[in-house]
């Protein structure tokens, strides 16, 4: 299959990579097929994306934000009608499974209606004064030039979640897409283009991590960056932006418990564990990885899981009846096979998959087979740490208030969720479980783009997306207005 080259847009202009270099986006179901050429961009490619994001917000900044905002919602029309084709080319470059991938387009239209809405709010407060006809508010005010880091697993969400919100508050942006996924990154700022949006308030600058990442943090006129990745890359982040006081936001790991409890509905737990374990492969930073069983249900529960686990159909996402795509590239698929290894060498039980699959449809690509482990307990290593793939241990327990301790004895804090009918335990459930989010009754994945989305522990710094993502977008400035034509001092002249 032919394939296209794709190039940096900097500026308007759509420019290759200073040194010409590029690299290869492939096909994680077959690796024989090339997705496109892209450029492998160094730190000269970054400055000139930065100088241009810094001209474009002289003007940008002063466009009225229900202006900004309806560029935001003219995007989110033209992405429903290209939702097919983004999709299929999603599939193409990432794995997941054709729904999937339309949820994951749908996300993305999702975001910028609801954030289209935010133009024409961006509240700010308005507070009485201490003193005499004074006024007194806060106003929302863009940062500037933010920079924006994102990963494969979600390759147009999670840029729309950065970039939408960055932009109705006002700033411009610079984006360097997952070098596994750039090209729905690609897909998604042409139709920011398509939608009107004037040249250089967004820019792409492609390429990996260290080489045009790590300069983005770096540069001095990038106000603040937006990271979504692994925890230690994260640190890493984190650490070089906090060298010069630069806000970050960062979103990372998880290691999601589903906790069922022996008066759960059975099937809906084993559809939601299903779900939770195998979706996008595994390979969610909201994927269940653990699922906590109480005693009295355990054994069917299991023997259920790993029943239905290994009817799963695996395969290249586009094709009818697939359950479960590729892994999406070598390197997960080693880690995957790493951490089989870790746990039984720790003494779980293999249960089923745990190998590669190399057969008929997986025969070109990067598959791995769902996978359960038995008889884990809370602290092996494959209790704890995060695999990102098709990997699920069943840890069993004997109660409920045991099964909050074993959720919160992990180093993440994103995603939960509880499987019962007692309400009161359900509320309990909400307030103790360490972790930014919790379900009931419903798996650990499948967040809604209006609501905060973020972790507490290892998994985060602090700060939401979703709708709490203006407020990592904007900075606070206090306005005090004097209409009294006197010099008025606070906390002297009003004293008594
Ligand atoms: P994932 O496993 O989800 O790919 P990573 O943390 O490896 O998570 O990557 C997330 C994003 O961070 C990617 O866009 C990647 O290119 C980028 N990245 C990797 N290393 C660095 C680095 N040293 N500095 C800045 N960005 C980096």
């Amino acid at each position: 299959m032919s394939h296209r080259t794709y190039l940096n847009l900097i500026g308007g202009e759509w420019l290759p990579a200073r040194t010409g270099k590029t690299f290869r986006n492939l096909n994680p179901a077959n690796r024989e097929d090339v997705v496109g050429e892209f450029p492998a961009s160094g730190a000269e490619d970054v400055a000139r994306a930065v100088a241009a994001a810094k001209k474009a917000f002289a003007t940008w900044r002063l466009v009225p934000a229900p202006k900004r905002a309806e560029i935001l919602y003219r995007c989110g029309q033209l992405l429903q009608e290209r939702k097919e084709q983004y999709a299929r080319e999603m599939t193409r470059e990432m794995g997941k499974v054709l729904a999937e991938t339309r949820g994951d387009v749908q996300e993305a239209i999702d975001e910028a209606f609801y954030v289209a809405g935010e133009g024409r709010r961006l509240f700010g407060k308005t507070t009485p004064s201490e003193l005499q006809n004074k006024f007194a508010m806060s106003v929302r005010m863009p940062l500037g030039v933010v920079g924006m880091i994102t990963p494969w697993n979600f390759p147009m969400a999670i840029p729309s979640w950065k970039l939408f919100p960055a932009l109705v508050s006002g700033n411009t942006c610079i984006i360097k897409p997952a070098e596994d996924t750039p090209l729905s990154t690609y897909n998604l700022v042409q139709t920011l283009v398509d939608a009107g949006l004037p040249p250089g308030v967004v820019n792409i600058v492609a390429g990996f991590g260290p080489d045009a990442g790590a300069p983005l943090v770096e540069h001095p006129d990038v106000r603040a960056i937006s990271f979504t990745g692994s925890s230690e890359v994260g640190s890493l982040v984190a650490q070089r932006a906090a060298a010069n006081f630069k806000p970050i936001s960062l979103e990372m790991g998880g290691k999601n418990a589903q906790i069922v409890l022996d008066d759960a509905n059975l099937e809906l737990a084993l559809d939601g564990a299903l779900w939770g374990a195998f979706g996008t492969t595994g390979q969610r930073c909201t994927a269940t990885s653990r699922i906590l069983v109480q005693k009295g249900i355990a054994a069917e529960f299991t023997a259920r899981l790993v029943e239905r686990a290994k009817k799963l159909k695996v395969g290249n996402g586009v094709d009818d009846g697939v359950e479960v795509g590729p892994q999406v590239n070598e390197q997960q698929i080693e880690t995957s096979k790493k951490y089989v290894e870790i746990a039984q060498a720790e003494g779980a039980k293999l249960l089923t998959g745990g190998q590669t699959l190399t057969e008929d449809a997986c025969s070109k690509g990067t598959f791995f087979a769902p996978t359960v482990f038995g008889g884990v307990t809370p602290a092996m290593r494959i209790a704890r740490e995060e695999v990102f793939g098709p990997v699920v241990s069943l840890i069993e327990f004997d109660t409920f208030e045991k099964a909050i301790e074993i959720a919160n004895s992990i180093d993440y804090g994103l995603s939960t969720a509880l499987y019962t009918k007692d309400v009161n335990r359900a509320f309990t459930a909400i307030r103790d479980l360490e972790a930014g989010i919790t379900y009931i009754n419903a798996p650990t994945i499948g967040a809604e783009v209006h609501m905060p989305f973020g972790g507490v522990k290892h998994t985060g710094n602090g700060h939401r997306e979703g709708s709490e993502a203006i407020d990592f977008f904007t900075t606070w400035k206090a306005v005090y207005v004097d209409y009294s034509d006197k010099l008025q001092r606070a906390q002297i002249d009003n004293a008594e």
